[in-house]
């Protein structure tokens, strides 16, 4: 044997004598065993610990009644697959979605779907531009609309087109072609930063709008988490009434989410839960400084305690807040510490477009740390197009956007922000009043929590909150409903100080006819069967009381492709 002679003798034979004998065969064997149960036990753990996880962080009854809100949501899903229902569904979801479409497009338009032959002429293009421009809309130039436009005034509007119109080319990812717009961008998150406190050594970032900001806060959240203590399975706390941008960061980044009631009176967020929830894989804390659906105020103090104790990152959403949460002292109303001086908060968003009054598309992420910050880069050392390295999401960005926004933060200043905070927040305290002492409307509605800023929230006591919204609908407005509870809020912006209390009149209005239409419901006997139902009825009321909001999805995607139809 040619091949093996060259093997020392000795262990050849330890070898083939271990091949022979039982010894060995029941050593490999143990081995096997050895590798099974460590991988066992390695299971074992780690389930022990999720479930240990989950009943501290939602104890007992909280574990058991969500295994059944899950037990009910997967019932009834299965029961809207099943043959004969399913198909009926989808029917509805047809019907309701062609009917959003007669609303929202118009019949009659010319449609444009392919380039045209020749281009327009300049003259032809404006007429049709001011056409567009002027289609049959809701009145935000009249105070209408809640939220959505933050000041409207046409000297500052033409500040912006103006500024726009200088920078119509710029982009930001040439900074040597274009230096006045990398100079204007790090001026924005340096007058940012100064705004909510940061201390020297912080660090920020504009981004496309509040979402992205989130986006970019959750992200360098995780990332953190995973370089410096090898988190995987990240999970992130946040109150359920935080906005939806946290959902989107935790779908789009494999973050688990964890959500913690804000129950009444107050609807802060419940931080004893928040602390409970707290494990290992925690990466991120999330409160508002307010809300969007209610407007309030998490208690931030309790947050910052909670994440300096525990060592997790604490974000404070202000994108709503914005400008309004720095000037609420000076302008002598009631505000909680939130920003960057509680020293467990490690990042903050705010939307310039918001009550920054900079033109949409604007806001800013920032961070106690410029660490933080690198920790939302995304830099590639070799690519064959060079050394690439880009700050967020976007590569190419609109030069011309941060020209509009820095214009605004100059022309505005802080004078101009100061005001505009005694106004808006002194209206949406008015309107409170008004709802809390108004014979009609104090019966009635029940303003939620203790709103500190510029969004009112309330429910109805007797009467279906949506028949409410829809109604003044009808008369014209365009307020938000809300769910979970049922109720409705309005989001004070510029234009609406000045038509408030038209607003609270048409509340007291719609109240009273409301409740004469469920008086005669009454004396006829119709009940709940005889009535016409509006949209946000319709919505929330039929569609969202169901166990599984599979339907309401269906009909949420249909009204996306409803958006994209020329
Ligand atoms: C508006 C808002 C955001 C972000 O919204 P964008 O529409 O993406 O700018 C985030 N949080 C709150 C509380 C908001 O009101």
């Amino acid at each position: 044997m040619p091949g093996s002679s060259r093997m020392p003798v000795s262990l050849r034979d330890g070898l083939t004598n271990m091949k022979n004998s039982r010894a060995g065969s029941s050593l490999r064997l143990l081995n096997i065993e050895l590798l099974k149960n460590i991988i066992f036990f390695y299971f074992l753990l780690r389930w022990t610990r999720r479930f240990f996880w989950k009943l501290k962080g939602r104890g007992l009854i909280g574990t058991i009644v969500e295994l059944y809100i899950d037990a009910r949501r997967t019932a009834y899903g299965w029961f809207l697959q099943a043959p004969g229902v399913r198909s009926k569904v989808k029917a509805q979801v047809a019907d309701a979605t062609a009917k959003l479409q007669t609303k929202l497009i118009k019949s009659g338009e010319r449609r444009f779907l392919s380039l045209p032959k020749q281009g327009w002429s300049d003259e032809d293009l404006r007429a049709e531009l001011d056409r567009l421009a002027n289609m049959d809309h809701t009145r935000w130039e009249d105070g209408f609309v809640s939220g959505a436009v933050y000041h409207g005034e046409d000297s500052l509007l033409k500040l912006q087109t103006e500024a726009y119109g200088k920078f119509t080319v710029a982009n930001p990812i040439h900074p040597d072609v274009f230096p006045g717009v990398r100079k204007m961008e790090a001026e924005v998150v340096a007058m940012v930063l100064s705004l909510f406190h940061a201390p020297s050594h912080g660090a920020g970032v504009t981004t496309s709008g509040g979402t992205e900001s989130i986006l970019m806060a959750c992200l360098s959240a995780r990332q953190k988490a995973y370089v410096e203590r090898g988190i995987t399975e990240p999970e992130m706390i946040l109150p359920d009434t935080a906005h939806t941008a946290f959902r989107k960061a935790c779908q789009y980044f494999k973050i688990k989410m964890q959500l913690v009631p804000c129950p009444a009176p107050l609807y802060q967020v419940d931080t004893r839960r928040v602390a409970r929830l707290i494990n290992a894989n925690t990466v991120l804390i999330v409160g508002s400084a307010p809300n969007f659906p209610h407007g309030i105020m998490d208690d931030i103090s309790a947050l910052s305690k909670i994440a300096l104790r525990r060592k997790i990152p604490l974000h404070v959403d202000c994108c709503l807040g914005s400008f309004l949460m720095p000037f609420l002292d000076k302008a002598g109303f009631e505000v909680p510490p939130f920003d960057f001086r509680l020293r467990g908060v490690t990042s903050i968003s705010c939307d310039t477009h918001k009550y920054g009054f900079a033109p949409k598309g604007n806001s800013v992420a920032l961070y106690r740390t410029a660490e933080l910050r690198a920790y939302q880069y995304f830099v590639v050392a070799d690519w064959a197009g060079g050394v690439y390295a880009a700050p967020g999401f976007a590569g190419s960005r609109p030069g011309a956007l941060i020209a509009g926004c820095w214009t605004s933060l100059m022309s505005v200043g802080e004078e101009g922000y100061l005001n505009a905070c005694v106004q808006i927040v002194g209206t949406a305290k008015k309107i409170a009043d008004r709802i809390r002492e108004s014979p009609v409307l104090s019966t009635e509605l029940e303003v939620m929590g203790n709103p500190l800023v510029s969004v009112v929230a309330f429910t109805a006591q007797n009467l279906n909150i949506y028949d409410i919204a829809d109604e003044m609908t009808h008369r014209g407005w365009h307020l938000n409903s809300l769910q979970d509870p049922p109720a409705m809020h309005v989001a004070v912006t510029m234009p609406i100080v000045k038509v408030w209390e038209k607003l609270t009149d048409d509340l007291e209005a719609v109240i009273e006819t409301e409740r004469e239409k469920e008086r005669v419901r009454v004396v006829e006997g119709h009940g709940a069967k005889g009535r016409a139902m509006g949209d946000s009825a319709a919505l929330y009321g039929v569609a969202g009381s169901l166990p599984n909001k599979g339907v309401v999805v269906d009909l949420a995607r249909g009204f996306l492709d409803t958006l994209y139809k020329a």
